[in-house]
């Protein structure tokens, strides 16, 4: 499954997909980092990106590595701390605009998430890169909090530097205007794409919004059987309703039943729409036909 998380700077993108693929147990994938590794990695070894020749080949030269700590090296080197610095955000925009430039990382970006699942956050992600993926997110923000936002993380990575609010919002909005009219793959929401506006909201609530649109895992045929059955019996003789659906939502989670009747579990189960499994005491599992309709 792979998820694509788009949209300008500071729309909590980052944070959100973080969140989101720990939550799914998936992996992460920031592609905004990927282009600031590439603009360090273009001012360390002097190219001028628009020399197209010259920056074919130094491309070939481009060996990234991301740690399962995301930690960013190239040629050897640790450049995490690099990435968040002005300077790169400025010319990582700039390299960007490149079509050689964004085919070269479109494979890279691919070939990082072949034959796993994830959640990846970039402009062009869900446009472009993965066009085809199961669920696409654009998140918006007004200007102003996306500037404070920008604002209080650089002030978390850099706590001896000054920033200028208003110099953080000028920028920002001109890195937005550059990346939303650059002629090749700008950032731009399609019509498939789920849109939140996350000026007013958490990150809680950002996360439940998205959780709520990944698509469930189909029941297996047997379960299926037996789950329509027990639904049917449970309807007509027990009256069986579920409250509080809106609370229930895509991803590993922990069901715990009050125990309040002998059909609790047979309810809790009921009450989800995917497979649960059940956790119990090891003698339920001593009967077989039970045994496989638990297990
Ligand atoms: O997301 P972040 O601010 O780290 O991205 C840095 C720059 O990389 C963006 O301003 C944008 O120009 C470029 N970028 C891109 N396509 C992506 C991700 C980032 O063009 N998928």
């Amino acid at each position: 499954m792979i998820i694509t998380i788009d949209g300008p700077s500071g729309t909590g993108k980052s944070t959100t997909a973080k969140r989101l693929a720990s939550a799914l147990q998936i992996a992460y994938l920031d592609t905004g980092a990927i282009y600031r590794s590439l603009a360090w990695f273009f001012l360390e070894e002097k190219i001028d990106p628009a020399n197209e020749a010259e920056g074919k080949k130094a491309l070939k030269r481009f060996h990234l590595e991301i740690t399962e700590d995301e930690n960013y090296i190239v040629s050897g080197k640790n450049i995490t701390k690099e990435l968040r610095k002005e300077k790169i955000s400025t010319l990582s925009s700039t390299v960007s605009a490149f079509p050689y430039i964004r085919k070269h990382l479109r494979k890279i970006q691919r070939g990082c998430m072949s034959k796993r699942s994830g959640v990846v956050e970039g402009r062009d992600i869900g446009s472009a890169v993965f066009p085809k993926a199961d669920v696409k997110i654009f998140l918006t923000a007004s200007l102003a909090s996306r500037a404070k936002r920008r604002h209080l993380q650089l002030k978390e990575q850099f706590p001896d530097q000054d920033f200028s609010l208003k110099d953080i919002e000028e920028k920002l909005d001109q890195r937005d205007q550059a990346d939303s009219t650059r002629a090749s793959c700008p950032l731009k929401k399609t019509s498939d794409m789920y849109v939140i506006d996350t000026t007013n909201l958490s990150l809680e609530e950002v996360l439940i919004a998205i959780l709520h649109r990944i698509p469930r895992k189909k029941m297996r045929f047997f379960y299926r059987m037996i789950f329509q059955i027990a639904w049917g019996i449970f309807r007509c003789f027990y009256r069986f309703r579920v409250y509080g659906k809106q609370h229930l939502f895509a991803g590993p989670a922990l069901v715990i039943a009050n125990h309040t009747s002998y059909f609790d579990p047979h309810m809790t189960v009921l009450a989800m729409k995917e497979e649960l499994h059940i956790l119990a005491r090891n003698t339920l599992f001593r009967q077989k036909l039970l045994a496989s309709l638990i297990l």
